[in-house]
């Protein structure tokens, strides 16, 4: 589709970052260009809209710059979840495993709660690690997963197999 290929003509490729052999899709060029990311917002407040989302919450710190604009647009609450230690309210926790070691995301306890659909938006779905540990957060939190909405899924890696069991259902959008 046009869209599609609007944001895709705005990410950029860059070779061995953040280390030799990897290359990392990066969403400043699209993010400077008013009528991509534009398009960008308004199609994930769409699918906030659609899957019947009350509030997104958006992954540190990519999912902030998308997923604010988004929820402004689609007239619901932004929820940020961040890496460990950055929330000074008190905190619901989640421990990942990465390819080598393990991280830890948090969300503010009263942020969420039963009777919540959350959308999570993110920029890049790679393993699914960071998004699979939101979606206990906020199944932890009684709240309901409304879905995982990204800008860009890396279909070579396992992400969309990771999430599986933790959507129950619910859909994951690449867009
Ligand atoms: P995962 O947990 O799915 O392995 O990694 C996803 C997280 O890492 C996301 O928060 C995303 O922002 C970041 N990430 C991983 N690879 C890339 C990439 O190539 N480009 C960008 N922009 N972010 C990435």
């Amino acid at each position: 589709t046009d869209i599609k290929e609007l944001l895709l003509s705005r990410i950029r490729d860059v070779a061995d970052y953040p280390e030799p052999g990897v290359l990392f899709k990066d969403i400043t060029p699209l993010l400077a260009d008013p009528a991509a990311f534009t398009a960008l917002t308004d199609a994930l407040a769409e699918l906030t809209v659609r899957h019947g989302a009350t509030k997104i919450v958006g992954l540190e710190a990519r999912g902030f710059i998308l997923g604010a604009p988004a929820a402004v647009r689609a007239g619901v609450g932004f929820i940020p979840v961040r890496k460990a230690g950055k929330l000074p309210g008190a905190t619901l926790g989640q421990a990942y495993d990465l390819e080598y070691g393990s991280a830890e995301i948090e969300v503010h306890a009263e942020d969420l709660s039963v009777g919540d659909r959350v959308m999570v938006i993110d920029d890049v779905l790679a393993t699914g690690g960071t998004a699979e540990a939101s979606l206990q957060l906020i199944r932890r939190a009684g709240a309901q997963v409304a879905g995982v909405a990204v800008l860009m899924e890396l279909s070579f890696l396992p992400g969309r197999q990771r999430l599986e069991t933790a959507l129950a259902g619910a859909p994951l959008e690449a867009l």
